[in-house]
């Protein structure tokens, strides 16, 4: 793997793809979250396996279901916003960016008090490595920093895969035991979705695959002795960061 270098003059903010060096858990993180079909049965699958999460919720999703919202927090989990409507905001402009974020933030501040410092997960990642949305997201919320993955599971290309029901637990299993086999999955960032929201085909197949996913990777770090963590990183920013990124 080679590093790539991104430069700016001093408004970087922390980029995460991994856990302190130390962790040897991994954090689960769950995207576009919640729906009514699919996260009661995340929350009942991680109360199960003693597991927590970390949830990036989608505004819109959130207005339409904010009871359950509020459940993914009382039942010990971490929500952050990922946006109102899940659209790349990095190339909606500096206001729509801000004004995404802080209308879903003011709907999960009704739930819990905003976390500090704050996690950030944009829509499709988008603008990771932009210097508007870096300055943008540090006007709204200093000392924010983004997280990104090192352990994606891809689950949004799993329900496209599927013909028949049947498909859905063949290639859930396969995609978990891909993730499980990897020696880096210790001290990761693991990406998974809550019905991702995009236009691919086997739109059908979603909620089983959200549902069957977890499971399987739920099972999976038990069998292989893996606990979950909440997003733990550095405490702070080493100043060069801020001109440098390294990724
Ligand atoms: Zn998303």
């Amino acid at each position: 793997m080679s590093l790539r270098i991104s430069w700016s003059r001093g408004i970087w903010l922390p980029v995460q793809w991994r856990l302190d060096k130390n962790q040897r858990g991994v954090a689960l993180t769950i995207d576009d979250a919640p729906m009514p079909d699919t996260t009661p049965m995340l929350l009942d699958l991680l109360e199960h396996h003693r597991a927590t999460a970390s949830f990036f919720l989608s505004g819109c999703r959130v207005a339409a279901h904010p009871g359950l919202a509020a459940e993914i927090h009382a039942r010990g989990h971490a929500i952050y916003a990922h946006g109102w409507d899940h659209i790349r905001l990095d190339q909606a402009g500096p206001e729509r960016l801000r004004a995404d974020m802080a209308r879903c933030e003011a709907l999960l501040a009704e739930i819990r008090p905003t976390p500090k410092p704050y996690l950030i997960r944009l829509p499709y990642n988008g603008g990771w490595r932009n210097r508007m949305v870096h300055r943008t997201l540090a006007e709204w919320q200093p000392g924010c920093r983004i997280v990104h993955w090192s352990a994606p599971t891809e689950d949004h290309l799993i329900a496209p895969r599927c013909v028949t029901p049947a498909d859905v637990e063949h290639e859930c299993t396969a995609q978990a035991d891909r993730l499980l086999a990897d020696p880096a999955l210790p001290g990761s960032i693991v990406l998974m979705h809550d019905q991702p929201i995009n236009e691919r085909p086997g739109a059908e197949f979603k909620p089983a695959v959200t549902v069957t996913l977890m499971r399987q990777l739920l099972e999976g770090f038990e069998r292989t002795g893996l606990h979950t963590v909440p997003i733990t990183g550095p405490d702070h920013q080493p100043f060069w960061s801020r001109f440098a990124m390294v990724w």
